[in-house]
């Protein structure tokens, strides 16, 4: 076994704290990759929180990974040792399903394998990269062109692709009003993306202290969505929204802002449901939507399109000791835009 160490959640309601443990030993299709940097999804929060009521402990999160490959297994054929390289939400599916088949392995009809918290058909439980070092099938590893910001590429593996695959899904290019909901880690690279497809983008956000930021990122119109009189003003003129929010908020109000046969798509996961009044979607014919994540083919296609068009995360960088400080402040809405964890800081 390969030994390995990072930072685990022990329970609901108890900070992270400094964890060692064990990594199977590469397998033939295995890659090896010491882990440089690390971004601070929500995700890991809810998860390791237990918000979704799912949590498996010791937990250690972390799912958007940057890193150096050390070894490959003997039948790799994508990497080998020195290259850089990236590995997101889900590291095994089953490449047999039709999802699988059809390149969409995060929708694996036999239940994608998560990058931590869960059993892998090894039967191991999965850590993810709050850690030193990841063993991950090459499926599941992606290619990283190197760049001096290799930090600000690290939150492309969750925040990028969440973002960039339901955008590309409906379709959202020049002539599209879009509305992206929530300014954080997801939220300012849905409006990267949006403004970079050419769309008309309104950002919608609880807080005044974002609205420079928000059109220093692309956003053609600042809407504060707790104002009932901005709100009115954009009422059924939507073509498109994507709503990155982590916590319950009036979805109403917003699916009311989309034209006849528009799609409201979420991807932000609260972990209590919403109540909502179908008359919003019945009255013209409005489309209620989600998604996760994107493919292994679709992820290499929007790291590529990042590279050319010199995208990646706004991002504060922390050290791995200052991660339940990072956590608190990511709940209060108050980071711009992701927290990266420099793993070189665990050495230390
Ligand atoms: P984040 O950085 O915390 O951003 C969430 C944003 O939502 C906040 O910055 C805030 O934006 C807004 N917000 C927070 N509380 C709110 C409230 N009570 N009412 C209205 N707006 C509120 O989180 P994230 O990492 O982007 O993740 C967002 C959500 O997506 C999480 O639930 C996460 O689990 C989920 N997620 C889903 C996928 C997927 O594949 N579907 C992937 C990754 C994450 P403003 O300050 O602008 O209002
Ligand atoms: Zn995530
Ligand atoms: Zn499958």
């Amino acid at each position: 076994m390969m030994q390995s160490h990072g930072y685990a959640g022990h329970s609901a309601t108890t900070p992270l704290t400094p964890f060692s443990f064990e990594r199977r030993d590469p397998k033939d299709k295995d890659v090896v990759v010491e882990i440089l940097y690390s971004g601070v999804c929500h995700s890991d929060i809810h998860s390791v929180r237990n918000e979704w009521k799912n949590a498996v402990y010791p937990m250690v999160p972390g799912h958007e990974i940057v890193g150096r490959v050390t070894a490959v297994g003997k039948e790799v054929s994508r990497f080998k040792a020195g290259d850089t390289v990236g590995v997101g939400v889900i590291v095994d599916s089953c490449r047999t399903c039709p999802s699988c088949k059809n390149n969409e392995e995060q929708y694996c009809d036999n239940g994608a394998t998560l990058t931590y918290g869960v059993k892998d058909k090894y039967g191991d439980v999965t850590y993810g990269g709050y850690s030193n070092n990841i063993v991950v099938d090459e499926h599941f590893v992606h290619s990283v062109k190197e760049t001096k910001n290799l930090a600000g590429v690290a939150p492309l593996l969750c925040s990028g692709i969440t973002t960039y695959s339901p955008l590309r899904h409906w379709k959202v290019g020049p002539g599209m009003k879009v509305g992206i909901v929530g300014l954080g880690g997801l939220g300012h690279m849905g409006l990267k993306f949006a403004h970079s497809f050419g769309a008309h983008v309104v950002q919608f956000t609880t807080s005044e202290s974002k609205i420079e930021d928000a059109k220093q990122l692309g956003a053609d119109e600042v809407v504060i969505s707790k104002d009932p009189a901005a709100m009115r003003k954009q009422a059924s003129s939507f073509d498109f929204i994507l709503d990155t929010v982590s916590a319950p908020h009036n979805i109403n109000a917003l699916l009311q802002l989309l034209k006849r046969d528009a799609t409201y798509a979420q991807v932000g996961l609260p972990d209590t449901p919403p109540t909502l009044f179908m008359g919003d979607l019945i009255f013209k014919r409005r489309n209620m939507s989600g998604s996760i994540i994107g493919g292994m083919k679709e992820t290499q296609e929007m790291l590529d399109y990042c590279a050319v068009k010199g995208i990646t995360a706004d991002i504060e960088m922390i050290r791995m000791e200052q991660i339940n400080e990072a956590f608190e402040r990511v709940v209060k809405a108050d980071v711009k835009y992701r927290f990266v964890i420099d793993m070189a800081s665990l050495k230390k």
